[in-house]
């Protein structure tokens, strides 16, 4: 078994369930007292969410690049980056750590495929809906086709997320404002929803929408054991 190099911290509510996740899945796959091999580099949001929010973004990716550097050291044998958004800086981070990255939206997008769908709507940070690395990557690498919120949605969707989310606070209200967002999307024709922020699956869950939900912490843990087993 590879030992699995966890960035984790972003926030550690979504943090704690890979751990969680990831220990449940070694121990369903080989039995017994087995547990997964892991090393976390947990980082303090309070010093990340700044540099997200100014576009500091050379800044952050120093971090992850020694998060990164540091978890190799340590004999991690690959790196999960436990939050879609800090994939914006993957190749940064790749380019500068000799261990294999394995990507958030290659595990999520393997599972749609499979699952056969090709329009999905997606929801998370502003900067994950909105910029390039995250939909890019689906439409280039995989054809999927993308659907986002509008932009007041979007707004609404990032707002929960650092205001609530993150800090371990689940409300009914903005539950409800979700699965509207969510209808709105299956209306436009999305065949399933990527849950494209690791703490959305804390607070919208299988069964919330007619069509299936993709959660990516849940998701790239599962691959992360997979990987580290093979
Ligand atoms: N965990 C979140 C994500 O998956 C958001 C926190 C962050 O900005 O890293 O995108």
């Amino acid at each position: 078994m590879k030992t699995i190099g966890l960035i984790g911290g972003m926030s550690w509510e979504s943090s704690i369930e890979y751990y969680r996740i990831i220990n449940e899945t070694a121990k369903t796959k080989l039995g017994g007292l087995h547990s997964a091999k892991t090393i976390m580099y947990s980082v303090d949001f309070a010093e990340i969410e700044p540099l997200q929010n100014q576009a500091r973004w050379e800044e952050a990716a120093q971090l992850m690049v020694a998060a990164g550097q540091s978890l190799e050291r340590a004999g991690a044998g690959f790196v999960v980056l436990c939050t879609n958004t800090m994939h914006k800086l993957a190749d940064e981070l790749q380019r500068n750590i000799r261990i294999p990255l394995l990507h958030i939206a290659d595990a999520t997008a393997q599972k749609i495929k499979a699952a056969g769908l090709r329009k999905i709507g997606l929801l998370g940070t502003r900067f994950t809906m909105e910029q390039d690395f995250y939909k890019g990557r689906l439409m280039d690498n995989y054809d999927l086709e993308v659907l986002t919120p509008d932009s007041g949605e979007c707004e609404t969707i990032h707002r929960v997320i650092y205001d609530e989310l993150c800090q371990g606070i689940v409300k009914q209200e903005s539950r409800d404002q979700y699965l509207t967002i969510m209808e709105k999307l299956v209306q436009a024709g999305a065949q399933g929803i990527i849950l494209g922020c690791t703490e959305i699956e804390l607070m919208v869950h299988d069964g919330d929408s007619p069509v299936p939900l993709f959660p990516t912490a849940k998701i790239h843990a599962i691959a992360a054991v997979e990987y580290a087993l093979a």
